[in-house]
């Protein structure tokens, strides 16, 4: 198959460059040879912000008292939901950007380009 354009690289350059390439009739191929969405998806962004909220949650009962809420117990961290909602994110993401890049006719291709 003949292609107008390739990209290289799904994270948020290459999937925003395919996704105009694509909404402007070219026909487009995107080379990612790791996960779609790149650092920012998987590893940067998004993950370290569904962390940190997690943390910021902790952080709002353990001062609860002085806005006159009482919580009971200690708070504490369960490290597996944690990662499970993390995770839950960034496949939500990652698979939200696969299905937008190809509803503009763009072809991924899961390889390393050279
Ligand atoms: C911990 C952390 C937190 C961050 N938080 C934020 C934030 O809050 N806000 C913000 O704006 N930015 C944040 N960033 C920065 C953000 O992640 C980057 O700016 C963004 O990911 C850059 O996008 P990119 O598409 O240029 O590159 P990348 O996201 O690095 O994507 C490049 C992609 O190309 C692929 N690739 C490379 N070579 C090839 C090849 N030869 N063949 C096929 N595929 C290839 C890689 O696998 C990768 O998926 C954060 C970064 C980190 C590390």
């Amino acid at each position: 198959m003949k292609f107008d354009i390739a990209i290289i690289g799904g994270g948020p350059a290459g999937y925003t460059a395919a996704e105009r390439a694509g909404a402007n009739g070219l026909r487009t191929v995107l080379f990612e040879k790791k996960a779609m969405g790149g650092v920012c998806l998987n590893e940067g962004c998004i993950p370290t912000k569904t962390l940190l909220y997690s943390a910021k949650v902790l952080d709002n009962i353990k001062g609860a008292s002085k806005y006159g809420v009482s919580v009971s117990g200690l708070p504490a961290f369960d490290m597996e939901k944690i990662i499970n909602r993390k995770d839950k994110t960034v496949k939500k993401l990652t698979g939200g950007v696969t299905m937008t890049v190809t509803s503009y006719g763009v072809t991924i291709v899961e390889h390393e380009a050279s």
